[in-house]
Formats: structure tokens, C-alpha cells, sequence
């Protein structure tokens, strides 16, 4: 059948139902024979814990990401908790995370019984930077978490130097951004998330590498890191029925296994695909007035997890609107600092309440549908639904 055309002869605008933030399904029906073998593999093997293909996932992750050691783990917040964990923090020992992120970042500190100190974040890249951070480190600072927001490294170098200047460990938060990489001050490239101390990721579904379910992994290249790692993830036993430390049950389960197995050699397509997206919204909202396509961060790659804009003058929830009645659909991420969440208030997280960065992006961000299957014709559909707003 000939795609319709309207009366000037272009090739008729996609129904804006079918325009999702992320679109899961499109995706799996790509590799659809290779998933389901893979997933009845596991089923009739009956290996549902610890399966072969947790440890192939395992390995396959390691090389891709050039790290010394993965743990697989059962979701990305576990990840981050079981990093804590394992560097022997003690009660009221400080953590220093944005206050522009998702919420398990700065959660899983408070958790612990950790103190997490919130600071501000670049208005432009949307990342923490080192000038951010080293005005918060006190004699009881201990870590700090960088979160590679959106799907770019934070600039690693000058945090590294910093953490290095005042003995702190690094945990990244890759949640966002794996695929990304990061070129070092010396000319290296590294995946994000093997920078700092431990890297922590998460395989949500709709992460750039996302399971059926959930999914995490945390890697170090440090070998006494690892061990400790691997055991607090698995009731702090090292032995079966022996228990050195307090640990969690945290597992990645074989049949997501299975599945990111499928996916991890198609995660830099996937990413490209997400790029050429990012390539097309850029080329064609950046004239608009008052509205800021993302900015890229130096030395790093962006992996466009999310496509986030920021517009001015009090008019992002009008856009959001106005995108809504066209059926574009947006998300906010995120419409509430973390200091401003009723769960630190009153807590030793609040001895922050007001970071003008992270106040300002609370209200002027807005991300746009990204996912690996955007289309063209869908892409400027989005684009005219967006350029109306301004019309
Ligand atoms: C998704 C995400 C997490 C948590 O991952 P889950 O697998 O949902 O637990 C942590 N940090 C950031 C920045 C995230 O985007």
C-alpha cells in the first residue's frame, strides 16, 4: 500500500497516538526469535538462580565496559546500597550527591544511616561538577556520588582529582548513562561508570539497556572491593551458610540474564539510534526563543537516556500541555529537588533547602519521547507540535 500523502505530497504525519516516551515493544519485535529462544532456554534448563546465563551476562559486561569485575545485582538502587555498604561507612559519615537526580541516589545514603549532603548541579549539562562538590566536603565527608544525569559523564577528571585530595570514594551512578564514555585528561577513553571506585547500573526496562524486569550491576576493578561486594549482595556470606557481614539478597535473576544477554551486543546501536534522534531535535528546536536544547559535556560521549530541553519564563507546564492536547507525551524529570522531598524533611539531608541550579531546572526541564525506534516522521511531528507552541 502507498504511504498517504497530504494535498502538498508529503508523506502524512504519524496518528499522534502511536507517539510513546519509550517504545519497548517495537524493539523486542526486532529480535523476537533470538529473545524467546533465549528466554525458553532458561525455563527448560531450570537454572533460574545463578544460571549460565547470569554468569555469560556477567563476563559479557565486564568486557564491554573494560572493568575488573561485575556483580550482578537485582535492581539499580540495590546496586548503589551494596556499594555503600561495602566501603564500611559508619552512622553519620557524610555522602555528597546532586540534588538534581532520581531519588535512590540520595535514598539509599539516608538508608544507611549515611548523611547525604546535597549540592547543586550545572544549569547546562545538568551534571554535578567538582566546583559543585568541593565546597560541601567536611572532615566527615566520606563519598561522593556523581550521577551521569540524562546519559553524559559528569566532567570524572576534577572529581577524581578532589576525592583523591581528600581520601573520598567515588561511586558512580551509570544508571542513566550506560554506552557513554569518557575521554581521561591522559587521551583514555573509559565506559562511564569505571572511573571512580565502583560504578553502579541499573536494567530497568526503559534504561538504554534494559531487561524485562528488573536489573543492576555494580563493577570495580578493585580486587578486595569485588569480594566484598560480591558478598554483601549475597547475605554477606562467603562462604554458603557462613556470615562474615550483614548483607542483602540482591540477585539478578537468569531469564533477565538471558535477555541482556540478547541486548548488551545491540546497545550501541541502540544508542546511536537515540543520537540521530537527539541530532534531529537539536537541528530543529534550537532557534526557538527561550528554549535551551541540552548541552553536551566535554570528554564525554551522550548516550541520550533522556532528551531534556529547558525552557523559560514560567511556560514549561503550558508546553507540556500543549504538547499533551497534540499527543506528544513528555515527562518531568524531575519536578521536585530532592531537598524539597517530604522524606528528607526534617532529616540531617535538610541542612540544604534552596540550590539555585537545581531550584531553576525543577521548573524549566521537560524531556522529549527518546527511545531506539524513533522514526523520522514521528521525530517531526514531535518538532511541529513543539515549534506551534511558539508559533
Ligand atoms: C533508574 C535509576 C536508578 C535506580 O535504578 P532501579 O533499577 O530502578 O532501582 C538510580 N539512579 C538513577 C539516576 C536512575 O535513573
Amino acid at each position: 500500500m502507498a504511504t498517504p500523502t497530504n494535498s502538498q505530497g508529503h508523506a502524512q504525519l504519524p496518528p499522534p497516538t502511536n507517539i510513546q516516551m519509550v517504545d519497548l515493544k517495537t524493539q523486542y519485535l526486532a529480535m523476537q526469535d533470538e529473545v524467546d529462544q533465549a528466554v525458553l532456554d532458561v525455563i527448560r534448563s531450570g537454572a533460574f538462580i545463578n544460571g549460565p546465563a547470569v554468569r555469560s551476562f556477567q563476563a559479557s559486561l565486564e568486557a564491554y565496559l573494560g572493568a575488573g569485575h561485575v556483580i550482578p545485582c537485582a535492581n539499580g538502587t540495590d546496586a548503589l546500597q551494596i556499594a555503600l555498604m561495602a566501603l564500611g561507612l559508619e552512622p553519620g559519615d557524610e555522602v555528597i550527591v546532586p540534588a538534581f537526580t532520581y531519588v535512590a541516589s540520595a535514598e539509599v545514603i539516608a538508608l544507611l544511616q549515611l548523611s547525604p549532603v546535597m549540592v547543586d548541579v550545572d544549569p547546562r549539562t545538568f551534571n554535578v561538577r567538582a566546583e559543585d562538590i568541593a565546597p560541601a566536603i567536611t572532615a566527615k565527608t566520606k563519598a561522593i556520588i556523581p550521577v551521569h544525569l540524562y546519559g553524559q559523564s559528569c566532567d570524572m577528571a576534577p572529581i577524581m582529582e578532589l576525592a583523591r585530595a581528600h581520601n573520598l570514594y567515588v561511586v558512580e551512578d551509570n544508571a542513566q548513562a550506560i554506552g557513554a564514555r569518557y575521554t581521561l585528561p591522559d587521551g583514555e577513553v573509559r565506559a562511564t561508570g569505571t572511573i571512580g571506585h565502583i560504578g553502579c547500573t541499573s536494567f530497568y526496562p526503559s534504561k538504554n539497556l534494559g531487561a524485562y524486569g528488573d536489573g543492576g550491576a555494580i563493577n570495580t576493578d578493585d580486587e578486595a572491593l569485588a569480594k566484598t561486594l560480591t558478598m554483601v549482595a549475597n547475605h554477606g556470606q562467603s562462604r554458603r551458610y557462613y556470615h562474615d557481614v550483614v548483607g542483602c539478597n540482591s540477585r539478578l535473576d537468569s531469564i533477565q540474564a538471558a535477555i541482556l544477554n540478547c541486548k548488551l551486543p545491540r546497545l550501541d546501536a541502540y544508542c546511536a539510534r537515540r543520537q540521530q534522534a537527539a541530532a534531529y531535535y537539536d537541528a530543529h528546536l534550537q532557534d526557538l526563543p527561550g528554549l535551551l536544547t541540552p548541552a553536551r559535556q566535554a570528554n564525554s560521549t551522550h548516550v541520550f537516556h533522556q532528551y531534556t530541553l529547558r525552557i523559560d519564563g514560567d511556560r514549561r507546564d503550558a508546553l507540556q500541555q500543549h504538547l499533551q492536547a497534540a499527543g506528544v507525551p513528555t515527562m518531568i524529570y524531575y519536578p521536585v529537588a530532592l531537598y524539597d522531598q517530604e522524606a528528607f524533611r526534617g532529616t540531617a539531608a535538610n541542612a540544604v533547602t534552596f540550590l539555585p541550579n537545581t531550584d531553576l531546572l525543577t521548573r524549566e526541564v521537560i524531556s522529549l519521547p527518546m527511545h531506539s525506534e524513533m522514526d523520522e516522521d514521528t521525530l517531526a511531528y514531535i518538532v511541529g507540535a513543539i515549534r506551534s507552541f511558539f508559533a
